[in-house]
């Protein structure tokens, strides 16, 4: 037995039940929560709060132990070889029926478990009820009604656990059927009693899984052939009685008993009025002509209020307040004597760069707004699930395109939760995709330009790019699709959940891991590639100052780099720099800039961004920004998911290739046309 000061918990349930929240209100940390399925794919730790000694593991959500995608093998491998001291399994209340699937599953392990009944706020507020003792009798494990986001009874589940993790109190039932499996099993279970032990595998697990005909599970026994045979037989004679495949057969019999005990305990208010709600919301958002145009719609408005009503303005203001901050910081160095060098080393880089940059937070924190309550009211899962039905008739996935949404944000996240993509195929391309998405990185280059130039059409050219990267993606999604990755994207049923009026708690979680994302970055790599640049910028190779720029080491570099982008519009050396520093981080496209041009402030930027570019080249050179390949942590990303550098290498040029071509199209599109 364990004792108290050193206990493993590990959180289980089904994809969107409340898995995260649950596990940010136990232990106090902050970690993403979305209303789509599919959000963690790693598990994470985390100690209970006044229970320093109890670890809490957040686990990947599976909807059954079975050993086909990444997650359920993340899962159950954990469950099976780790043996936590308790299973928490949490369910969504409001779908009871297909969340205690998992649940009957889970009891076959004889692992201590409790079971919490999630979103009780809702089951209420729709007027439904749930017989907790009757629910409790009938499962034989003890089971506690909370409301994780509103952080109900998460002290009675945490005390509940502890105790019943110290007790070792396990299921208490195992058999919930009578007739053809339950015979099955029984006879399975006696055939490998000694097999089972020297897996270390739970028998009860070990036998139905075997049932199932679970490959993994039958490996892992190490059955002789005689016992393979006997085993054969009892399937095949349960198949021939039950007229089903085995596999069917063992999901007919939980569900039955599920049914039962549903009957026994719940009590339904008709459909819940989340659910009678959700349907008619969804008949509009989600109609087979009007669902794109209206994200589309959506998007165009959340840019529109972004950078056309708030975050512009905010940013402004922002941007004057560091204007003020530098000339004051300038004027106390130069009564103070500083050397000019290091004046301007200060000034014209350190400040202007990593200012120019940290002008834009209040506009990506505002967007980062938007797209959070789009997220966690259930419109995303909406959104995901009608590109599905449209992506598949070209061949991808849609569920790649969850994935693609995270990308919006960052591209390293991004490609991480491609692991819930249960085909290798549907997962290396949506790796490959993701890239061409707009990050927020990106962001501070077109909201700069914008300003520079289409000032008057911010919202439609920021809506513009984002669709392009949308465009492109899935454009090279078809490419491959041709090519090297042939077939068919695996089916996948998504669960739409019903929407939500989003929670503060969690948008304002979002708008400051964004913020704080974003500030570390301005500070660190900003910061240090804004004074490498002016180094660079300030010295020849002969490592003398020099008076102007043109004569520098990076200028020289600069110039060797700028035919290659000629015939896009933009041979200027600072444009070919500034897009060699941007693989540091996006970013840092703006703050170079700011550094080679020797503005004196953030709206020095934008006025002299005008003498470098017409807007034609601009749009050409935002066109490139959008495409080329990614920072070299996304890059990292996507070595570590491909396996290999050659392949991230040759996917990462090709990626620029595709760039070039882009821009080269737009720009002498643009040129026929003006
Ligand atoms: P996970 O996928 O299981 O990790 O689920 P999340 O923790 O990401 O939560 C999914 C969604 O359910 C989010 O929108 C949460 O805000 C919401 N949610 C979680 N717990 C509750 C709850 O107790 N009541 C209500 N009404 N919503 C909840
Ligand atoms: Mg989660």
């Amino acid at each position: 037995m364990n004792n108290s000061t050193a206990l493993k918990i590990a959180l289980i349930g089904n994809p969107n039940c409340g898995k995260t929240t649950l596990f940010n209100q136990l232990t106090g940390s902050n970690q993403h929560v979305g209303n789509f399925p599919g959000v963690t794919v790693e598990k994470k730790e985390g100690s209970i709060r006044k229970h320093k000694g109890v670890t809490v593991i957040d686990l990947p959500g599976i909807y059954s132990l079975s050993p086909y995608t990444a997650e359920e093998v993340v899962t159950r491998d954990y469950l099976l070889q780790e043996k936590p001291d308790c299973i928490i399994n949490i369910i969504d209340a409001t779908s009871i029926e297909r969340n205690l699937y998992l649940t009957l599953q889970l009891m076959e392990l004889d692992l201590p478990m409790v079971l919490a009944l999630n979103m009780m706020d809702e089951v209420r507020a729709s007027g439904a009820s749930i017989d907790i003792a009757k629910l409790q009798e009938e499962l034989g494990i003890p089971v506690v009604p909370i409301s994780a986001s509103k952080n109900e009874g998460t002290e009675e589940l945490t005390l509940r656990t502890i105790k019943i993790a110290e007790q070792q109190q396990r299921p208490k039932k195992l058999d919930f059927c009578k007739g053809y499996v339950h015979t099955a099993i029984h006879s399975i279970a006696h055939l490998i009693v000694d097999e089972a032990k020297q897996a270390g595998l739970p028998l009860r697990f070990a036998a139905t899984k075997i049932v199932e005909g679970d490959e993994p599970v039958m490996t892992a026994l190490k059955l002789m052939e005689p016992e393979i045979d006997i085993i054969g037989h009892i399937v095949e004679d349960m198949e021939s009685h039950l007229k089903t495949d085995r596999e069917a057969a063992m999901a007919d019999m939980r569900y039955a008993y599920i049914e039962k005990v549903c009957a026994a305990t719940v009590v339904k208010a008709g459909e819940t009025k989340e659910h009678l709600r959700s349907v008619k919301i969804d008949n509009i958002l989600t109609h087979k002509y009007f669902a794109i145009p209206i994200f589309l719609g959506i998007m165009l408005l959340v840019f529109w209020l972004t950078f056309g009503l708030f975050g512009a303005a905010l940013s402004n203001l922002l941007a004057m307040g560091i204007d003020e901050f530098t000339a004051l910081t300038s004027q106390a160095m130069q009564s103070a004597g500083v050397s000019p060098a290091l004046h301007s080393l200060v000034i014209d880089g350190v400040f202007v760069g990593v200012g120019s940059v940290l002008s834009f937070l209040p506009t990506i924190v505002i967007l980062f707004c938007f797209l959070s309550i789009l997220e966690d009211s259930g419109y995303m899962a909406r959104v995901a699930f009608v590109m599905d039905k449209l992506l598949r008739k070209i061949g991808l996935s849609g569920r790649s395109f969850v994935p693609m949404l995270i990308g919006f944000g960052c591209s390293v996240p991004a490609i991480m939760a491609t692991r819930t993509l249960p085909s290798e195929r549907d997962r290396k391309m949506t790796i490959l995709l993701t890239p061409f998405m707009s990050c927020s990185a990106k962001l501070p280059i077109y909201a700069t330009f914008t300003a520079a130039f289409f000032s008057e059409y911010e919202a439609l050219v920021m809506f513009s790019l984002y669709v392009m990267g949308i465009l492109v993606g899935i454009l090279y999604g078809l490419l491959l699709q041709k090519t090297i990755y042939k077939g068919k994207p695996v089916p996948f049923v998504m669960e739409l959940p019903s929407y939500r009026f989003p929670a503060p708690k969690t948008v304002l979680l979002h708008m400051w891991e964004k913020a704080k994302d974003f500030l570390i970055k301005a500070f660190t790599i900003i910061f240090i590639a804004t004074i490498i640049i002016w180094v660079l910028q300030s010295f020849d190779f002969g490592f003398n100052m020099v008076t102007d720029s043109q004569n520098s080491m990076l200028a020289s570099l600069g110039k060797l780099l700028a035919p290659i982008f000629k015939p896009l519009g933009f041979a200027d050396w600072r444009a070919a720099t500034a897009l060699i520093t941007g693989l540091t981080a996006k970013e840092a496209v703006i703050s170079t800039f700011a550094v080679l041009m020797n503005a004196s402030d953030t709206s020095a930027v934008i006025s002299m961004l005008s003498e470098v570019f017409t807007p034609l080249q601009a749009f050409s050179f935002l066109t490139f920004c959008l495409l080329y390949m990614p920072c070299v942590a996304a890059m990292a990303a996507v070595k570590r998911e491909m396996g290999g550098y050659r392949i991230a290498l040759a996917a990462m040029t090709f990626q620029t290739i595709i760039a070039w071509i882009s821009a080269f199209v737009v720009y002498q599109i643009g040129l026929f046309i003006f």
